[in-house]
């Protein structure tokens, strides 16, 4: 109970401000939950998680922090949730985020931005900021994300906490709301490794329910690694690309790793100034496809029936979608027409390719691949958000990872003028337990 009211007191103080949560549940109900699950027993018996608003939770608002979903109950648990209240897991509420998970700062919100605890004039990064903001303001020790192109790690790096995009396959993405189906996975966020681990290997499996999903399990949570004689490879076209700010904090960690006795080299991705472009193409494309079930008639918002169909789709469809979401099914109609399919769309699968091949070779050489999880440090609400191309240019550094369905970790490397800055770690295809094993260390 006093766990419970402890959490809630904390949040009913800091929330206002920083507004981690779209839906926060009743305390009560939570309380009776709680001491139900301590008594059940689980390996989270009776401890609280802040799930991102993406993941459909039975009975529970889902709004993708979408106006177009903004009154959605699901009918049922995605099946990350089913798995940890299986475990004994409590959901506190659901966290904001960029609406349909498209932006880095959660700033797309139909709810309003989440502010950084760190520095409430900054954004925690996004899509998944609600969970960041949530770990980092002390509410909650673990929270899930989704990672498209970096939504859980651009939040790890921007609140000091830690996150996990998944090797593509592990994590079951049944439930959730899908924005690109082949980037993306629902990951962990936590406060700090062990419990990331912890939380992987509850929600890791295959699932009857997603043919995307592998044979593959996690049956304990990873433990500790050794630095020594680990080979870590750094990227430094992509430190290239990155502040000073941030390469300053990166290398005095880079030292360290190394006075630890890893076996460190600097080397290049290649191809990295096509990664971004590759990368928004092949999600907008995915993206406008996924979007185009909400037509006001069978999800979601639905308030004109006037007209002929045409007119009944674009009114409700005008006024339940936010720019952003709109700019991204304009544009991924677009890369799709006939004609600009061959020329865009084809294209960017190709790039998406060489840049597999080019860590494919990379992984034969170093266990690692090191570089800054974002290229700059949190910015300032406001700043980002009516600039697309510079909001879309802080991914650079995380769409890699998902364009090759490899497992990637943001950890914190330290601070800079008192703001947060991620180290990034890319590991080859299933070495996630690895990658975790190894922040162990670290941290
Ligand atoms: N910022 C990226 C985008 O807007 C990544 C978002 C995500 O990972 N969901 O597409």
């Amino acid at each position: 109970e006093e766990y419970v009211a402890k959490t809630f007191e904390r949040i009913n103080k800091l929330d206002k401000k920083i507004n981690a949560f779209i839906t926060l549940r009743d305390e009560e109900e939570v309380k009776k939950e709680v001491k139900e699950s301590i008594k059940r027993g689980g390996k989270l018996a009776g401890v609280l998680i802040a799930v991102k608003d993406v993941i459909s939770t039975k009975g529970i608002r889902t709004t993708c922090a979408s106006k177009m979903l903004s009154d959605y109950i699901p009918p049922y648990d995605a099946t990350v949730i089913e798995k940890l209240k299986n475990e004994g897991a409590v959901i506190l509420g659901k966290t904001n985020m960029d609406e349909f998970a498209m932006g880095s700062t959660t700033e797309t919100s139909y709810f309003g931005p989440t502010r950084n605890p760190w520095d409430l004039e900054r954004t925690p990064g996004g899509s998944s900021g609600g969970s960041g903001a949530a770990l980092a303001a002390g509410y909650v020790d673990l929270a899930l994300g989704s990672d498209t192109g970096g939504s859980i790690r651009a939040p790890a790096a921007f609140t000091a906490t830690f996150g996990l995009k998944p090797s593509y396959g592990t994590v079951s993405r049944y439930g959730l709301i899908a924005y690109a189906n082949s980037l993306e996975q629902i990951g962990p966020m936590a406060k700090n490794a062990e419990d990331l681990g912890l939380l992987y290997s509850i929600i890791a499996g295959e699932d009857d329910k997603d043919a995307t999903t592998i044979k593959y399990s996690v049956d304990n949570p990873p433990g500790e690694i050794p630095i020594k004689g680990i080979k870590i490879g750094v990227l430094s076209d992509i430190l290239e690309m990155s502040d000073k700010s941030v390469v300053n904090v990166i290398r005095t960690a880079i030292d360290k790793l190394s006075s630890e006795g890893a076996i460190i080299e600097e080397t290049k991705l290649g191809y990295a100034e096509y990664a971004l472009p590759a990368y928004y193409i092949i999600a907008m494309s995915e993206a406008s496809s996924n979007l185009a079930r909400y037509d006001g008639v069978r999800y979601g918002y639905s308030k004109h029936f006037e007209g002929n169909w045409i007119e009944t789709f674009s009114k409700n469809r005008g006024e339940g979608f936010g720019m952003e979401v709109k700019r991204r099914i304009l544009l991924g109609s677009f890369i799709l027409s006939a004609g600009y399919y061959e020329e865009y769309y084809i294209k960017a699968l190709k790039v998406r390719r060489l840049i597999k091949n080019s860590l494919d070779q990379l992984f034969s050489k170093y266990d690692v691949l090191l570089s800054p999880t974002m290229p700059v440090l949190p910015p300032k609400i406001g700043e980002v958000i009516n600039d697309p191309i510079k909001m879309y240019a802080m991914d650079v550094n995380t769409v890699i990872a998902n364009l090759a369905a490899i497992p990637a970790i943001s950890i914190p490397a330290g601070f800079y003028n008192n703001l947060p800055v991620g180290l990034q770690m890319m590991g080859r295809y299933l070495s996630d337990t690895m990658l975790i094993g190894i922040s162990i260390n670290i941290e």
